[in-house]
């Protein structure tokens, strides 16, 4: 037995090189809090940030993820930095509940139009549209057959405009929570399954339906601004292009700016800190990546609001075998936390999780929040298609020092932009298949408040309290050990999810 003064001593230590003793606990599971500072000034109440890559975060993830109470961080691997700047803009634009651009057919259309699109995409009521985009109709699966009703025109089956309820953008109320409130109640008078809302010139901006309604009511662990916008990061590079970038996403209204580089003891990620800070100091700046006490102190020292760790750790990462630099996570977010004690500045512990033990180990040597790639990319929210393999159901996961990436951009990260040989530092593959995000955070929370609770500790601050007094105690695993705390013995087992 060792508290981690003594644990992290010796040689580097991964999170599978150790396990945590249990405490004393006096309180169930639902008791414990996973609510933990991201930044100096953003707190979430699921200590998850998604890892800026282009197979991992775009807007879609980033609200999901929002909505389950952790943050998405944009990557910065599009083509233009408009793109970038469009997806921050659209998660801090997201109504919940509201179908934005919802898919509409036009008077003139067939009916068999609105019917394949039925079958192709699973939707059962289309706004029906004027040459001029005013909103003249509704045709929704009640309305037509096809048997009966083949070859005919969308405005000879929908029901006119007039028949139906319809709500105006500016006569909501501005607050978030009283509009869907308000918009729920105009449907639930309406006696209708959807309700069209409409701009001051008739067109239709959004849809509302009892059946999302239902589903997204409430979200209690959201990650709201002051203004109940969910909150996005987004990553910028380390490069002079980086200046308009960032104006950019602070007008979109970013919360937090990640420099995003895989080697953040630099001069350069220094003076790009310094220059955020002081020309934007509303935004909250995330610095790294580093490993060590002193490029973690570097960064504090020149005004981080948190530090992201870890180096060639991620699960599709070659740093450590090409450029022989980086070090076992659980030494290094250990490291950076005592480095970062008592400054108020956070730890990100970032990549290299693979499990839900793993969540809680991070938090237990000192970080504060996770970021995950692998453990996000093949959700249904992640970018990118789902394939077989196998008949297995996985969707494509690259590092973005990977060569593939790299084709796309994403060199600078690496500091490779200029070479002429790029030796990658990632590689590119395929993750199984984890269902929504809705589901799968969740279900990794549960896993880390099982653990928490075990351990006897009610809220992460409590755990670093117990974990820098050396209350908290571990143990070292041996290969045996390891062997014995996985499944062993069986002739076949279902597998479980993680
Ligand atoms: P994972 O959660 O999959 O283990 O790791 C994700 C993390 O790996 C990212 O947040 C990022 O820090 C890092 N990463 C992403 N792409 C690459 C890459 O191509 N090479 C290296 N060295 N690290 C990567």
């Amino acid at each position: 037995m060792v508290d981690a003064k003594q644990l992290f001593s010796e040689r580097g230590v991964t999170y599978d090189d150790f396990v945590i003793l249990p405490g004393f606990s006096s309180f169930g599971i639902s008791d414990v809090s996973t609510s933990a500072q991201l930044t100096k000034n953003i707190r979430l109440k699921v200590p998850f940030v998604s890892s800026p890559m282009d197979t991992v975060t775009s807007a879609k993830l980033a609200i999901a993820l929002a909505l389950q109470g952790g943050i998405g961080i944009i990557h910065y691997n599009y083509k233009t930095i408009q793109e970038q700047v469009d997806e921050v803009r659209h998660v801090k634009r997201f109504e919940n509940a509201f179908i934005e651009d919802p898919i509409s057919v036009s008077t003139e259309d067939l009916i068999d139009k609105a019917a394949a699109l039925r079958k192709g995409i699973g939707i059962s009521t289309f706004p029906v549209i004027d040459k001029d985009q005013k909103l003249v109709g509704i045709l929704s699966k009640n309305d037509f057959s096809m048997k009966l009703h083949a070859g005919m025109k969308v405005k000879d089956r929908m029901i006119p405009i007039e028949k139906r309820v319809t709500l105006k953008w500016s006569e909501l109320s501005a607050d978030p929570d009283k509009r869907l409130e308000q918009a729920n109640n105009a449907l639930l008078d309406s006696h209708r399954g959807t309700l069209p809302i409409l701009d001051d010139e008739g067109r239709i901006l959004y849809l509302i339906t009892r059946s999302d309604i239902e589903k997204n009511e409430s979200y209690p662990l959201a990650s709201k601004d002051a203004r109940k916008r969910l909150r996005v990061g987004a990553a910028v590079e380390t490069r002079a292009s980086a200046k308009d970038r960032i104006k950019l996403l602070a007008d979109a209204g970013v919360d937090v700016l990640i420099i995003d580089t895989s080697q953040g003891h630099s001069l350069f990620v220094i003076d790009l800190l310094k220059h955020i800070k002081k020309t934007y100091p509303d935004i909250d700046v995330i610095a790294g990546n580093v490993v060590t006490e002193d490029a973690a102190k570097a960064l504090i020292d020149a005004g981080a609001d948190g530090i992201r760790v870890g180096m060639g750790v991620g699960s599709i990462c070659t740093t450590q075998n090409v450029a022989a630099v980086g070090r076992a996570q659980a030494s290094a977010v250990y490291a950076c936390a005592k480095a970062a004690n008592g400054s108020g500045v956070p730890i990100i512990a970032d990549g290299g999780i693979s499990k839900i033990a793993d969540i809680t180990k991070a938090l237990s040597v000192g970080a504060s929040t996770v970021m995950m790639g692998s453990m996000f990319a093949g959700t249904e929210e992640a970018p990118g298609e789902y394939e077989y393999v196998h008949g297995v159901r996985v969707k494509k996961y690259r590092g973005m020092g990977s060569q593939e990436a790299m084709n796309q951009g994403s060199a600078v990260r690496y500091s490779l932009e200029k070479q002429t040989i790029k030796v990658p530092e990632g590689v590119s593959g395929r993750v199984v298949d984890k269902g929504s995000m809705h589901q799968w955070v969740p279900f990794l929370v549960a896993g880390v408040k099982q653990g928490m609770q075990k351990m006897g500790h009610k809220s992460v601050a409590e755990l670093h309290e117990a974990l820098w007094n050396s209350k908290l105690m571990f143990e070292r695993r041996s290969l045996m050990a390891g062997r014995e705390g996985n499944v062993h013995d069986l002739f076949d087992y279902e597998k479980e999810r993680i």
